[in-house]
Order: C-alpha cells, then sequence, then structure tokens
C-alpha cells in the first residue's frame, strides 16, 4: 500500500459520501490481463469498432498489462441489479458511469494523480457512439471498461470474493464490476 491509515481512511470517506459502500481495495498486480478477453472483443461483441472507449480504441493487451503495472493500490466496486430490457441497461449504466467519472475526479483533487477509472459497463453516454476516440463527443468522460483493458473480469473479482457468474437470460442478476486506479 503506498498510502498510510488516514489517508486509507479519507478515501474511504469519499466512497462514503458517494454512497459506495459494495466495493474493496485490492492489490492491482493481481488483476489478470488477458488475451482471450480481447478475442472476445473482436469476435463475438458488437460494440468492437463502434465505441469510442471500446478496441481498437483502447491500448494493446501488452500495454494494458504494463498499466496496470504501474499501480500498487486499488478498488473494486460491485454493482449489481435486474435488467428486464436490454435497452434499459444503457440508461442505468450511462447514471453509473457519470457519477463515477466524479469520483475518479475527486480522489484525483485530492491528490491522487494517477487516479483511472474503468467504467463498470462500456460507456454508454451518447446515444450515437461516433465509435472513434478522436471524434468522441465527451473525451473527458469517455473510459474505458475493465474488458476493454483486456482484464478477465471473472477470475480476477472471484479471487476478492466477489460474485459473477454467466447471465443465461434476462431474469438473472447482473453482477457488474468497476475499477478505480488510485496510486
Ligand atoms: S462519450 Fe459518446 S462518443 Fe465518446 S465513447 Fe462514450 S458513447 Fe462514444
Amino acid at each position: 500500500m503506498s498510502f498510510n491509515v488516514e489517508q486509507r481512511q479519507s478515501l474511504d470517506d469519499i466512497f462514503k459520501t458517494y454512497g459506495y459502500t459494495d466495493y474493496k481495495w485490492i492489490d492491482p498486480q493481481k488483476i489478470i490481463v488477458s488475451q482471450w478477453v480481447r478475442m472476445k472483443c473482436m469476435f463475438g461483441c458488437g460494440e468492437y469498432g463502434h465505441s469510442g472507449a471500446c478496441p481498437p480504441n483502447t491500448p494493446s493487451v501488452a500495454d494494458c498489462r504494463q498499466f496496470f503495472s504501474e499501480y500498487s493500490d486499488a478498488v473494486i466496486l460491485h454493482f449489481e441489479g435486474l435488467m428486464d430490457k436490454p435497452e434499459n441497461r444503457y440508461a442505468r449504466t450511462r447514471k453509473i458511469n457519470a457519477k463515477l467519472v466524479k469520483l475518479e475526479r475527486q480522489i484525483f483533487l485530492g491528490g491522487y494523480e494517477r487516479a483511472f477509472l474503468l467504467f463498470m459497463d462500456s460507456c454508454c453516454f451518447c446515444k450515437d457512439c461516433t465509435g472513434n476516440r478522436e471524434t468522441c463527443n465527451q473525451p473527458r468522460m469517455a473510459r474505458p471498461a475493465p474488458e476493454a483493458m483486456a482484464v478477465d473480469v471473472y477470475t480476477t473479482v472471484r479471487q476478492f470474493g466477489f460474485n459473477i457468474n454467466v447471465r443465461t437470460d434476462y431474469d438473472q442478476k447482473m453482477d457488474r464490476y468497476a475499477f478505480l486506479m488510485v496510486a
């Protein structure tokens, strides 16, 4: 850990102010980055090439691995919910991601210059995403999801006791995770 007990307490106070209680501090060196995750983006995901915060607009898998290696403290935030219709997912995600960006900014302003957020789902801020980082409508707000940074979210979060399963139907609970890289 790169900060003392008081600093950790003040960070926890910020999380509390935002209403976050379902989160855990983690060692970022335990974040698992895998090539198979990128392959799933490239083949099988409709957002590949259509989201300014998804591959191929994110770094290579090797660069993602390098990015995570530079941190000693991070937080995983858990979001769960039921989604009866696919279209409801985007409205909910937009709201949650907008709040998470504010949290990242507050941590940054608190003196943690490396603070960087990975959204709990794909960006979703715009109804029609430009699909390109250079032409993104909200370049200061958009962030990649962990999966877009080649994180094996399933194996990573299970190491810390979080629950996550492949959903086979919309009536099943959805567990999503945001990562906040702190220091
Ligand atoms: S802010 Fe809009 S244009 Fe930019 S990545 Fe997100 S959805 Fe796409």
